[in-house]
């Protein structure tokens, strides 16, 4: 099967300071993979990379087999982004905002309400983007990610500012809709990587570090929990 998402040998530099450094995986339908990270480790360079949003300095990013640089309409059509923050057009009602990015990407009315559902934000609609709590702005810019159901997404932290009933209520949307798509979260939660992703990569100072299951990663670290092996594998300067 073609992977979904490949990157070969990506690196991205600004100025002196390498982000991301030759970083190499494939992801296929079905795999929820979780991208672990300390701070400023990379990930956003990352996710930002392969959605096209950002450049690469070297290396090739493939979605469905395809060179996104090749094909960035394709491709950006597979792919639905959280970015890292909130969402564009602070001054806009959600629903307007919504219905606005629906309609550029060719969303029906009924993909529109579905998306607004799974996001659970009906009640705020008519509410400013720029007055919505952290929560409920993260679950717009969700909701904005799924507009057009697409078989890849990529999710920068989705469950940052969420309450504990709204985390469970993401962590369950994503696990459900794993089944028939990829999906990149990047998360700080080490038991949110546990109880939903089937693999997990460390990246550290823009190095893959791990990549494979919780067993593999505890197997290839020797250590008896997630949170040991990520401190091990994030204490050095970056070489495997
Ligand atoms: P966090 O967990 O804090 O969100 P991250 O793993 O997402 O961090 P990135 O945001 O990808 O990390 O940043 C990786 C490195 O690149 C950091 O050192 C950051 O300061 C740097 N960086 C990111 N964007 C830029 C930019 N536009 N110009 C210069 N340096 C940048």
């Amino acid at each position: 099967m073609t992977p979904t998402v490949e990157t070969k040998n990506l690196c991205k530099s600004y100025g002196n300071l390498q982000a991301v450094r030759d970083f190499t995986f494939k992801a296929k339908k079905g795999e929820i993979i979780a991208l672990l990270g300390p701070n400023g480790a990379g990930k956003s360079t990352l996710m930002n990379m392969i959605t096209g949003y950002l450049s690469p300095t070297d290396g090739k990013i493939f979605i469905n087999g395809q060179d996104i640089f090749s094909f960035p309409i394709e491709a950006k059509k597979s792919i639905g982004f959280l970015p890292e923050g909130a969402p564009l057009y602070p001054d806009m009602n959600v629903y307007d905002f919504l219905k606005y990015m629906a309609d550029l990407r060719g969303v029906t009315k009924e993909g529109l309400k579905k998306a607004i559902e799974l996001a659970n934000i009906e009640n705020v609609l008519h509410q400013k983007i720029e007055n919505l709590s952290k929560g409920y702005t993260r679950r717009v810019g969700f909701a904005q990610s799924i507009l057009s159901d697409p078989e890849i997404l990529l999710l920068d932290e989705p469950t940052d500012g969420l309450d504990p009933n709204q985390k469970e209520h993401m962590q369950k949307l994503i696990s459900q809709m794993g089944k028939n798509k990829t999906i990149l979260i990047s998360t700080h939660l080490l038991d949110e990587a546990e109880a939903i992703c089937s693999r997990i990569l460390v990246i550290h100072k823009g190095k893959l570090m791990a990549d494979g299951d919780l067993k593999h990663i505890l197997q290839q670290t020797k250590t008896k929990s997630l949170a040991e092996a990520f401190k091990k594998l994030t204490a050095g300067k970056g070489d495997k």
